[in-house]
């Protein structure tokens, strides 16, 4: 295979499914380009994972060159994830449950998923929904009139959570139609955003969608997830300070990970470095336990100590909540520093 350098795509286009279209999706690709050799990755790389591997060029090139880089070991399929461990299913949230209609993950009170896009930008290894039966929720138009068709029945959903995969896959028309049909509904007051999007190709806060989200009568906000203080550059600087300009929340989620960023020194720098591009801390999530991930979970006694860790060195404001979702709970299980 022909080694691919880091300086070949150097001029790179402003359009982000362009770019999203040019992303690694073998791992001896991305390694060549990373100048790491094959000798250096101590665990077994997979060529052919179950779950894709899927890695844009903006991401990759935060990067350093070596085969522990934490940003690395994020989207690296190894054949790890081929070994079975007892307790890590394929649906660990019991979201095939909570799937109501088609499109709608509807588990807390007040507010639910809609499934805008049925795939990410990034494949990340740890993802909880790496089994998710995506495509019995790609929906059609008349589906799609049927999950909002729900969301108009219940007049307590105030909050419509755009989840996905990744909804800022979507097309600028689309989710501008998607937003219209939610400001619609009457009762609904709010508009969220989940998306890794934006992180792995910043190019995607467009000042399209900063226009889109700020016009909207729907009280919008962006809730990240960003788990290394290296995933945020300059080149992501502007497009959030611009977005929360305009009026935009910006939230950030992250996950505790082995090897990733369970160490104090990277999560309180995660945290000043969140607050200072704009964007505050807002949950760090215990690995869910899924089929294929078991080598990223941290013990939740670590978690505690290092969230403990963070309350003594950062201000409260900058310390996200530590929780764990569990199948079946009404809410997200808020773990408590004086309980493990
Ligand atoms: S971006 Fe989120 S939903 Fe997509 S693979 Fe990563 S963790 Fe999963």
């Amino acid at each position: 295979m022909p080694i691919i350098t880091r300086t070949a795509d150097s001029v790179e286009s402003e359009d982000w499914r362009q770019i999203l279209a040019s992303a690694f999706r073998r791992p001896d690709e991305l390694l060549n380009w990373l100048g790491i050799p094959r000798s250096d990755v101590a665990l077994q790389t997979d060529n052919q994972p179950d779950f894709p591997m899927l890695v844009p060029r903006p991401y990759a090139r935060l990067m350093e060159a070596r085969a522990d880089d934490p940003l690395l070991l994020q989207v690296l399929p190894l054949q790890e994830e081929r070994q079975t461990r007892e307790g890590y299913i394929a649906d660990p949230l019991g979201e095939q449950a909570a799937n109501a209609t088609p499109g709608i993950i509807h588990k807390y009170h007040g507010r639910l998923l809609l499934l805008a896009a049925s795939g990410c930008a990034v494949n990340c290894r740890y993802c909880f929904r790496r089994h998710f039966p995506y495509s019995e929720n790609r929906l059609s138009r008349a589906e799609w009139q049927q999950a909002l068709d729900y969301v108009r029945a219940d007049h307590n959903i105030s909050e419509i959570i755009l989840s996905g995969g990744d909804p800022l896959l979507l097309q600028d028309e689309d989710l501008a139609r998607l937003i219209n049909q939610c400001e619609a509904i009457p009762h609904v007051r709010r508009l969220r955003i989940h998306s890794r999007l934006p992180v792995v190709i910043p190019q995607r806060l467009t000042p399209e969608l900063t226009d889109m989200l700020s016009a909207s009568r729907l009280q919008a906000s962006i809730v990240l997830h960003i788990n290394h203080p290296r995933e945020l550059s300059e080149e992501h600087r502007q497009r959030l300070q611009s977005l929360k300009n305009s009026g935009i929340t910006l939230l950030n989620q992250s996950v505790i990970l082995r090897k990733i960023n369970n160490n104090i020194s990277v999560l309180s720098e995660l945290s000043e470095r969140l607050f200072e591009f704009g964007v505050l801390p807002y949950y760090l999530h215990l690995l869910d336990p899924v089929k294929g991930a078991h080598h990223f979970d941290v013990d939740q006694r670590e978690a505690v100590d290092l969230h403990r860790q963070m309350q003594a060195q950062l201000p409260g404001y900058l310390v996200p909540k530590l929780a764990r979702e569990i199948a079946g709970l009404p809410n997200k299980a808020l773990i408590h520093l004086d309980r493990d």
